[in-house]
């Protein structure tokens, strides 16, 4: 049973928090939904659980349609711009942003639900050419421009994909460090209301024990939940 592996993953967290001397409730399991079916999720949600993250667009979509309204939707993967416009209405938190321009786009799209938005600012901790993510050095940067100009995206912290690697241990400087640069940038910020940064999401099926002992307040995981994923299907 899916909430067999989902309670194991939360008890892991809950004994990373105890040796990092953090509370249990400063972190939220984020199920990783992308590829699976709708049943695995309403088998998850009917044993209590509301947070889910997704990569797609369209399968959010979708998703968002045929479910209970009260699942809090994570945007975790890439955005287009031009897609923005298909969950604003709906997203919870939009944890990949990297471009001012697509900021911008959610911006737009927020005060067309008169809502505002919170989203998590991509950082490429460890510099990796494949994946997506502002520098360190840019982070900061782009968060001030976000907030000083776009009042209805709420910058509530940072996030990473770490590298993947066999030995999860590997992986804390990299989550140390986007800590310590959120510290950084709460501090430059702290008398600006668009910026709220007590976010932190890091951690994935292969690392997410580490991130909690490193700070994270959101993990991501799916295979740990759902198992592998079958992409065969996709176009
Ligand atoms: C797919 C995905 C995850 C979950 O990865 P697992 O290794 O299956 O836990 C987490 N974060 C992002 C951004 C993803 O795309």
């Amino acid at each position: 049973m899916l909430i067999d592996n989902y309670k194991a993953v939360r008890k892991n967290i809950d004994e990373a928090c105890a040796r990092a001397d953090r509370s249990p409730e400063d972190v939220t399991l984020i199920a990783v939904s992308k590829t699976k079916p709708e049943e695995n999720i309403e088998e998850l949600y009917h044993a209590g659980v509301r947070d889910f993250g997704e990569n797609y667009i369209q399968e959010l979509r979708q998703k968002y349609d045929d479910l209970p309204k009260d699942i809090r939707w994570h945007m975790i993967g890439h955005l287009q711009r031009n897609k923005v416009k298909y969950i604003a209405e709906y997203v919870t938190m939009i944890h990949a942003v990297d471009t001012y321009e697509l900021a911008q786009t959610i911006e737009k799209e927020a005060v067309k639900h008169n809502r505002r938005i919170p989203i998590l600012i991509e950082v490429n901790v460890a510099e990796e050419d494949t994946k997506f993510g502002v520098s360190c050095q840019e982070a900061p940067k782009l968060v001030k421009r976000i907030a000083e100009s776009l009042p209805h995206v709420l910058v509530s912290g940072l996030m990473t994909s770490a590298p993947f690697v066999q030995d999860p241990e590997d992986n804390r400087p990299v989550f140390r460090k986007l800590r310590q640069l959120s510290v950084d940038i709460n501090n430059e910020n702290t008398d600006n209301e668009n910026v709220d940064m007590k976010t932190l999401s890091m951690g994935m099926t292969n690392d997410y024990i580490v991130a909690v002992e490193e700070g994270a307040t959101l993990v991501r995981v799916g295979t740990a939940i759902f198992g592998a994923r079958d992409y065969s299907h996709r176009q």
